[in-house]
Parts: structure tokens; C-alpha cells; sequence
């Protein structure tokens, strides 16, 4: 068995309405960069990573050139094998994003091959734990007004959320505690809250702010400060104020490692396509399990939820805004609070490649 073929593409979707966060700023569309496996008996598989307006053609010439050429007439079964040397060989320019989301896409595609091919869902292939995943709805909605930002909450109720998290990071600490206590008083007592504030605050005025939230029972704060100052998050979570969560902005397992020794995260938060994939993820899911961690996941919700099902301590599965519903056949959803991990083979994400056409880079 090896691998035939290797189609790399770059689509660019626009999102429904600009939404903003305080590091990103305002967004109005994000780029995927998709790839497609096929071996020599025919069988194909495909992965994705998500990036930012721009960024993803970068992405996408790493796949083409240096990554192709290693893996054409390769057995796409080896896939340790096909990351370890992914990763060496490209060290030098390497070592993290945009290497990492490139090797996100490939990596991913060569488990969905694997899936698909011994006809199993990822989630059993990974371990299987258990099907049923709390999720969560990750609203980004730091431009709108405090009744849209409400009625945004709403709308995930009724779409099935039990929890909701909204963001931080409005021109004063007084602005952001009442839209947090409005939001609370929005929500029934039963339905969790918790806070992202993209990295808008330095570790002074974070600790000012955990303080003031602190009366609100949030599950979580995310990323407050920069996500790679590993001695400002394990100060932070030292004041035992508000539980911490990080990690969709670390781009390797090394970085997951320092900030989770550093004693700096209680929710540490992998996104599998910005960390090198499927391999990386479970890499990240099994240390955050050596170290009694619980694990959630962001964007890339119809990915993650094969994934979070594989592991024992998973906490909760954001559903993310950059949602890819309308180009797939069966989307997630969510009921009472939980998504379920499909037992369709692979990651179980059938593409209407017609339809994402139309949004081609070329
Ligand atoms: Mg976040």
C-alpha cells in the first residue's frame, strides 16, 4: 500500500457577519486549507487546518512542496513514522506554526484514511472512551452591543447549549465585569458560563480582573495574557481565583509540556489543527492525563469531538464560530449539552467540494 496521490487546496470562507476578539481583532472570514490522500487501492482520506484571512496559501505551498515529496510512494498506515520525520526533517524553519498547521492537514488526512479504511470512527481507532462529549457554544462576539451579545446566548440555548462562553477584553475592566454580570443574570443558574479574553490583559491587570469575576462562578478564564508566558499563567492560576485555560495559540508539544510542568493551566486547550494534527493532539490529551488535567478542545468542533471521545479526561468540546456546516453532509450538533462523536469511518466528515469551489484561492 502506498500513497498515489496528494491534492492540497486553499478555500477562503466568509464568515455571516464580522465578529471580533481582543487579540485578532475583527474578522470577517478565515481560510482552510484542505488535503486530500489517496492510496494505491483507491482509498482516500482528508484533514484541514483553519487559519486567518491570508495565511492560508503559506500553508498550503508547505504541503505541496517540501511535505510531498516525503510522502508520495510512502504506506500511509506508518503514520508516526510520516510525522517524526515531517517534523525533524523541517526543524530548521520549523518547529511550530506554519509547520504545524501544514502537518495538521496531513496528518489528519492520513487517520482518516486509516479510519476509513479498517471502516472504524476515530474516536474507537484513538482508544475509544466514550461517544458522548459535553460541549460548549464559543461565541465571539466582543463588538456587539451588550442585547445582541445576549441574544447570541440565547440563540446557542436554543440550539442546544448548556454552556456558553463570551469575551473579554472591552476598553475598561468595569465594561467587561457588567456585561459578564448581565450575561449571568441572562443565564438560568443551572447553565455554565466562561470568559475569553484573547490575550487583551498583562498578568497585573489580569489578576485585577480574575478578582472582580471571581464572584461569577465562571468555569473557566481563557488565555488572559500572552500565551507563551508560562510563569505569568502558573501566578495567575496561584491566586486561585478563577480556574485558567490556554492553549489553542501553543503550536507544539514541547510548549504544551512547559506550560502544564510551569503548574500554569487548569483546562489545558489543544486545537489539533494548529498543533500538528491528530498525532500531536493525543500526544498533548495523554500528558494533560498524566498530570490529572482536564482537556478541552478548540475550533474545528466536527473534528474534535472524534478526538475528546478517544479520551478519558475530556472536559468539554468548543463549537466554534469558524463552523464548515454548510459544506459538509451532516454536521454536529448539539443536544442537552453533549455532541456525539458519529460512527461513520474516519473522522466521518463527508465535503461538498462543489460547494466549497466556489470559494476556491487559486
Ligand atoms: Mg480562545
Amino acid at each position: 500500500m502506498k500513497i498515489e496521490r496528494l491534492d492540497v487546496d486553499t478555500f477562503r470562507i466568509p464568515l455571516p457577519e464580522p465578529i471580533e476578539a481582543a487579540a485578532a481583532g475583527v474578522m470577517t472570514g478565515f481560510d482552510m486549507v484542505l488535503v486530500r490522500i489517496t492510496d494505491s487501492d483507491g482509498a482516500s482520506g482528508s484533514g484541514y487546518t483553519v487559519c486567518h484571512l491570508g495565511q492560508g496559501p503559506a500553508i498550503a505551498t508547505i504541503v505541496d512542496q517540501p511535505f510531498r515529496d516525503h510522502l508520495m510512494d510512502q504506506d500511509p498506515r506508518l503514520i508516526e513514522r510520516h510525522w517524526q520525520r515531517l517534523w525533524h526533517t523541517h526543524h530548521y524553519a520549523g518547529r511550530g506554526a506554519p509547520l504545524s498547521f501544514a502537518l495538521a492537514a496531513v496528518d489528519t488526512a492520513l487517520w482518516d484514511l486509516r479510519g476509513r479504511t479498517l471502516g472504524e470512527p476515530l474516536w474507537r481507532l484513538l482508544g475509544g472512551h466514550d461517544p458522548r462529549v459535553k460541549a460548549y457554544a464559543g461565541n465571539i462576539d466582543l463588538n456587539f452591543p451588550q442585547e445582541k451579545l445576549l441574544a447570541g446566548a440565547s440563540a446557542s440555548l436554543e440550539a442546544g447549549h448548556r454552556s456558553i462562553k463570551m469575551r473579554l477584553g472591552r476598553p475598561s475592566l468595569g465594561e467587561d465585569i457588567s456585561r459578564v454580570s448581565a450575561m449571568r443574570e441572562h443565564l438560568s443558574p443551572e447553565i455554565e458560563l466562561m470568559a475569553d479574553a484573547n490575550e487583551a490583559w498583562r498578568v497585573d491587570q489580569t489578576a485585577r480582573a480574575m478578582h472582580e469575576l471571581q464572584p461569577f462562578g465562571l468555569v473557566w478564564l481563557e488565555e488572559p495574557i500572552r500565551p507563551d508566558d508560562f510563569a505569568g499563567h502558573a501566578y495567575l492560576r496561584s491566586l486561585g481565583k478563577v480556574p485558567l485555560a490556554s492553549g489553542e495559540n501553543l503550536h507544539t508539544v514541547a510548549e504544551f509540556t512547559q506550560l502544564i510542568t510551569a503548574g500554569g493551566v487548569d483546562f489545558p486547550e489543544p486545537d489539533l489543527t494548529v498543533c500538528g494534527g491528530v498525532t500531536a493532539f493525543m500526544k498533548i490529551a495523554r500528558l494533560a492525563e498524566a498530570h490529572n488535567l482536564p482537556l478541552i478542545s478548540h475550533g474545528a468542533h466536527d473534528l474534535h469531538v472524534q478526538l475528546l471521545a478517544a479520551c478519558p479526561n475530556a472536559a468539554y468540546l468548543e463549537v466554534h464560530a469558524f463552523g464548515l456546516e454548510k459544506f459538509m453532509a451532516e454536521p454536529l450538533t448539539v443536544s442537552e449539552g453533549y455532541a456525539t462523536a458519529p460512527d461513520r469511518p474516519g473522522h466521518g466528515i463527508d465535503l461538498d467540494m462543489e460547494a466549497l469551489r466556489a470559494h476556491a484561492v487559486t
